[in-house]
Parts: structure tokens; sequence; C-alpha cells
């Protein structure tokens, strides 16, 4: 069972307007930013602006338009940065390697031979 929603997550500091970043697309129902901290040139974050934790709390009808913007922005990022590959990841709690606890994906370009940054 996953801990409660926590509206003073970064990330909801950044919806809210809070703090600033670096928007690379938004819409009524998504924004997407890039990492301040990126793995790879080209890391942008996607993320609902409704309330989720991470998936495990989701609205299912938050999902469908949230994976639609995924899609569109590695296919951005992926002609954008000239990469061989796109790699899309998304952790669910601590333990799992979630760090920041309001719901998001991560979408990197890569390029042949060039291994993530930790
Ligand atoms: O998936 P996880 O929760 O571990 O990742 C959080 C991500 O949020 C990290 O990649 C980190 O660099 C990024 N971040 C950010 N801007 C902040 C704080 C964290 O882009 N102000």
């Amino acid at each position: 069972m996953s801990a409660a929603y926590d509206e003073n997550n970064i990330f909801g500091k950044i919806l809210r307007g809070e703090i600033p970043a670096h928007k690379v697309y938004e819409d009524d129902d998504t924004l997407a930013f890039m990492d301040v901290m990126p793995q790879a040139e080209g890391h942008v974050l996607v993320v609902p602006k409704a309330a989720s934790r991470n998936i495990l709390d989701a609205d299912p009808a938050t999902l469908g338009p949230l994976i639609a913007v995924v899609q569109k922005v590695a296919i951005a990022a992926q002609d954008a940065f000239d990469a061989d590959g796109v790699t899309i990841m998304q952790f669910n709690e601590a333990p799992a390697g979630q760090s920041v606890f309001h719901l998001h994906f991560h979408v990197i370009p890569r390029r042949e031979g060039a291994p993530l940054r930790p």
C-alpha cells in the first residue's frame, strides 16, 4: 500500500509555479520539463497535473493522456538530440528508486555506446 500524496513534493511546486522549471511541453493534463540532473543530454521528465504519488495510486484515466505525451516527448527528444534510441523509466516508492513522490516518467535520449550518468 502506497503512502498518501503529499502536495509539498518538488514537482507539485513546479506544477503550481512555485519554483521554476525548463518546460518543454504542456497541455491541460500534462507537463514535461528538463531534468535538473540529466542522466544524458535531453533528459526530460513527464508528469501528470493530477495528484498521483506514483503509478500505484494513479487514476487509470490519468495514465492514457500521460503515456501519449511520453510517446510524443520521446519521439521529439530522439529527433532533437539525434539519438539512436530512447530510455523510458518510471519508479514507484523509495526501495524501487523513486525520490520525488509525484508520478513521473523519465524520457532519456540515448546514443550508441554512451552509458547513462549516475
Ligand atoms: O524517479 P526519481 O524520483 O528517482 O527521479 C527524480 C528526478 O527528479 C531525478 O532525475 C532528479 O534529477 C529530478 N529533479 C529535477 N528537479 C528537481 C528535483 C529533482 O529535475 N528540482
